[in-house]
């Protein structure tokens, strides 16, 4: 059955979310993780930021035996080992910068069989000790990363990469190389050194699926926003997504009632009856599916030529992995996201509300932040989604923003009262307080801290709370603030937005979202 996921696939996700905390794989994750699962050699060129250390990490855990990961990066190896040990996985480093400590407990792992991942640094392999004792150490994966640091010609050879390839000879397990760089030489030369000129399954592929159209859209009476668009698409496959089961419910009702051929789906339902519904739409070409999240994986229709969020989704992964089910038959397919204030409020509060470690629910803030900046993005949508990713790209002409770019004002005053807010309350307060106090609203929180004789309590009385947020979600898609994960989310100001700040640079932002509410009648959605 093509809609059963196969185990490996479901073992690999559960531990995306239980152990990692993310809810969707980033563009070729999935397929590389699957590939190293299965123990085939792996080369994988993934832009910087794209995600590489989830590619054996997640591995490591699921396969048996212990992963040697070799880094030329002291303190990420320290700050890996670190992160992995604060969700409970075993790992551990040998590198020149531990501790008697650190080493002693390494080996007592290591004698015990207790390490799923060890780190070392590649002159580890210099050392005539190491590999009696990775033999006695039940290795079954070898994971390089840095892997163009092999090259000789390269800008950064380190010579003890050179020892990888005897290791893998004599341990005889599989390995995975990752690196950022590799242009078509440097490739070459590591499958020679490091895979014995046996081409490696490889991972080189750009993120972009350009077939896609992408379109956000501010809530204004939601279900007569979906019925337009669908529509528009009668008689053509489509998702639409919903934050809620209920929702799921009622729209699918709604178009219906508009002659469209639609069915709700959501994990609440009978199994039975979920499965009803994946096959008729594997089946019938013009079904519209109204689901959760609950629905799409293991889908694999490839003339699914729409796909709507009624709900904004939870991450920019989420969402590209959403949208990412339209259109695989290469044929042109259209997306639509609708987001308004009480999707990011759903979204924030859950995360708050979560009962992760704060460290993880301020990454997941910042998730969310990058979301609402490609929402609110000013230039080409693609180029926003995939620099998140890593990928510079040109805009694309086949997004909501290429077909026509948004009105856009001088931003620069706002701005910078919120920067000197955020400076003024020393890089410690999250958006709600500056807010307050850009305001003048006098809260429990600016009496504690006396914000209210600050210079800047009250500057801003020209927004309301709701625009000064579309100011600071257009200041966060723009990196001019960022949330600090370790001070529980508060915003920090970035490097870029010095030049603001001192009035030696300006900035634009979006009008549309900055408008007054909409005051019509509003559709219940
Ligand atoms: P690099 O490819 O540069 O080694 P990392 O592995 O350090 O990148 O990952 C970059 C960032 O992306 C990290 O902050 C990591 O937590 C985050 N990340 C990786 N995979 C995911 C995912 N599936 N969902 C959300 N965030 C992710
Ligand atoms: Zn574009």
């Amino acid at each position: 059955d093509t809609l059963q996921a196969d185990p490996t696939h479901t073992g690999a996700h559960a531990l995306l979310s239980s152990v990692f905390g993310f809810d969707a794989f980033r563009p070729g994750q999935e397929e590389i993780v699957d590939a190293v699962i299965a123990g085939r050699n792996v080369l994988a060129i993934m832009p910087t930021g794209g995600g590489k250390s989830l590619c054996f990490q997640l591995p490591a855990m699921v396969r048996n035996g212990l992963t040697v990961v070799i880094s030329p990066l002291i303190a990420l190896m320290r700050d890996q080992v670190q992160a992995l040990k604060a969700v409970g996985v075993e790992a551990g480093a040998l590198t020149s910068g531990n501790t008697d400590e650190e080493t002693d407990e390494v080996f007592a792992a290591l004698s015990e069989n207790r390490l799923k991942l060890l780190y070392m640094a590649p002159e580890r392999l210099a050392s005539g000790g190491t590999l009696p004792l990775l033999r006695r150490a039940n290795v079954s994966l070898i994971a390089v990363d840095e892997a163009h640091c092999v090259s000789q010609w390269g800008h950064d050879f380190r010579p003890d990469y050179l020892r990888i390839g005897d290791l893998r000879r004599a341990l005889d397990v599989p390995l995975a190389a990752f690196t950022a760089t590799a242009d078509e030489e440097t490739r070459g030369e590591i499958i020679t050194r490091l895979f014995d000129g046996q081409t490696p399954e490889t991972f080189l592929r750009g993120f972009d699926r350009p077939n896609i159209h992408l379109a956000f859209a501010v809530k204004d009476q939601p279900r007569r926003q979906i019925l337009g668009f669908a529509s528009a698409r009668k008689g053509q496959s489509g998702i639409v997504y919903c934050g809620t089961r209920a929702k799921t419910e009622s729209l699918a009702k709604a178009l219906s009632d508009a002659g469209h051929l639609a069915q709700a789906y959501h994990g609440g339902m009978e199994p039975e009856r979920r499965r009803d519904v994946e096959r008729q739409f594997q089946q019938e070409d013009e079904l519209i599916v109204v689901a959760t999240v609950a629905f799409g994986m293991g889908i694999d229709k490839p003339d699914i030529r729409w796909v709507a969020h009624a709900d904004l989704p939870k991450s920019v992964e989420s969402y590209y992995q959403e949208i990412g089910r339209s259109g695989r038959d290469g044929a042109p397919a259209e997306t639509l996201t609708l987001f308004g204030p009480d999707d990011i409020r759903f979204r924030r509060t859950q995360i708050d509300e979560s009962p992760a470690p704060s460290e993880r629910r301020a990454a997941d803030h910042a998730r969310l932040n990058a979301l609402l900046g490609l929402a609110e993005a000013q230039t080409c949508r693609r180029q926003t989604l995939l620099s998140y990713f890593g990928e510079t790209s040109a805009p694309c002409g086949n997004c909501d923003l290429c077909d026509s770019p948004p009105a856009l004002f001088d931003g620069t005053v706002a701005v910078r009262k919120a920067l000197s807010a955020v400076l003024r309350c020393d890089e410690g307060f999250g958006a709600g307080h500056l807010i307050d106090v850009l305001t003048g609203t006098m809260t429990d929180k600016v009496r504690q801290w006396n914000h209210d004789q600050l210079s800047v309590f009250g500057v801003g009385k020209e927004y309301d709370k709701r625009q000064w947020n579309a100011v600071f979600r257009q200041m966060m898609g723009a990196d001019l603030v960022r949330p600090n994960p370790d001070r529980f989310g508060a915003l920090f100001m970035t490097e870029p937005a010095m030049p603001i700040l001192k009035g030696e640079a300006s900035i634009t932002l979006r009008r549309d979202t900055l408008a007054k509410a909409h005051k019509g009648p509003v559709a219940k959605a």
